[in-house]
């Protein structure tokens, strides 16, 4: 990579912060975090946000949905000057027994990298911001990226508000326990305005850049993904009287589903993945009167992703069944002159797409000029606490971010 490494004041720094979050919601001795959106521990994360932001003398504001936002320059000036913001940063919130990389690894970055550009004297021929979006992993109230869906509107604010979590409590009532006001959520043009470019630092959540032989890589897309659930009938009877021959058992369509979709990942080039049922009456001595998957299918090609949901519902109607498209999310593309100027900027580096999605996708669709930098995962496993990277790959990550904002930000551009 040709950028300069990062200097020690910032590695340090880096490590420090690292540090500090290190302890911060980790879930007894497993390794891994809950961090859930308005909890105690999203309260100390979004402290310690506001801390490292006061320490650099960062303005820091909030949205209607609670992001928070902190400023090197002044972002409104910029805007009226027809210049907005470069913004970088990331999520600090978790999945249950996730990983520390993350989320953290965005926001941790982006204070450190501007940490680099004021050690290297770097004036701002615009602002630049640091955001820490809310309820990116949706783990609580089960709707992804719930900061960045509500203000830029694909999350309406009464849809949200009535998200209710496992114990029944509601994101409007959370976010007031939090004090917060869930009568401001909604669409938030104001914030919206202020980001000209929004680059995320994330760690990858597979293993291209294993492959590659890369320690950073420039997002250029995110595979079309859906939610698809799928309802076998049957009939209750009892396990031991009910003759084979006589039974219509959901169980038999259900896992006959779960093989296609799984042979027509295979032969499609795509993933799919039925990580969650649920089955009635549910009783081990009774035959299943209904039995429902939820079935998640991602590729890069979004017709090979339909042809397998095609395919399990050719096995399914074999047994009645019934496939009911929750969500389809067609491709995200990142911003193609962006991704070409990073590209470009950080000369060599492979450009790559991603399965999962981010709110840089949601700010993309969204008609906002965004892109995604990626660091390296030796696992290549994200959401559990073997997802990893190493320092030195962080901070390569860190100084190629550093170098996309001497670019976006500086004079020149
Ligand atoms: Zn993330």
């Amino acid at each position: 990579m040709s950028t300069t490494p990062l200097h020690g004041g910032a590695a340090s720094g880096f490590r420090r912060m690292w540090h500090d979050l290190e302890a911060l919601g980790l879930e007894g001795d497993s390794g891994g975090y809950h961090r859930f959106a308005w909890t105690r521990e999203d309260h100390d994360l979004r402290e310690w946000f506001a801390g490292e932001c006061a320490d650099r003398g960062l303005d820091l504001t909030t949205d209607r949905m609670g992001n928070q936002w902190a400023w090197w320059g002044d972002p409104d000036a910029a805007v009226a000057a027809g210049d907005p913001g470069v913004v970088i940063g990331s999520h600090l919130d978790s999945v249950p027994n996730g990983g520390a990389f993350d989320g953290p690894l965005g926001v941790v970055g982006a204070l450190a990298a501007v940490d680099q550009l004021r050690h290297d004297g770097f004036a701002p021929a615009r602002p630049v911001g640091i955001v820490n979006f809310a309820d990116e992993e949706g783990a609580r109230f089960g709707v992804a990226c719930a900061g960045s869906r509500v203000i830029t509107g694909a999350l309406g604010a009464d849809r949200a508000r009535g998200l209710a979590d496992n114990d029944g409590v509601t994101m409007a009532e959370a976010m007031r326990r939090a004090g917060r006001d869930p009568a401001a959520l909604g669409r938030d043009d104001e914030t919206l305005a202020r980001i000209g470019a929004f680059v995320e630092l994330h760690v990858e959540q597979g293993r291209l850049l294993v492959d590659l032989g890369h320690s950073v890589g420039v997002g250029s897309d995110i595979w079309p993904h859906g939610r698809w659930r799928v309802d076998v009938p049957g009939e209750a009877n009892h396990a031991g009287t009910t003759a084979l021959a006589e039974r219509e058992d959901a169980m038999l369509g259900l896992a006959a589903m779960i093989i296609a979709a799984r042979r027509a990942a295979e032969t499609q080039g795509c993933v799919a993945t039925v990580g969650k049922v649920q089955v009635l009456p549910g009783g081990v001595n009774a035959i299943a009167s209904s039995a429902t998957g939820w079935l998640d299918a991602r590729g890069s090609d979004a017709d090979a992703v339909l042809r397998v949901v095609t395919e399990v519902r050719d096995v399914v109607s074999d047994f009645d069944g019934l496939v009911t498209q929750e969500s389809w999310t067609p491709t995200t593309d990142f911003d193609p002159a962006l991704v070409r100027r990073i590209a470009t900027r950080l000369d060599g580096l492979p450009v790559i797409g991603t399965g999962a999605g981010h709110d840089a996708g949601i700010l993309a669709n969204a008609g906002i000029r965004s892109a995604m930098l990626f660091v390296r995962n030796p696992t290549g496993v994200s959401h559990s606490p073997d997802e990893w990277a190493s320092a030195d790959d962080c901070l390569d990550g860190i100084a190629a971010l550093a170098d996309v904002v001497t670019d976006l930000a500086g004079a020149g551009a």
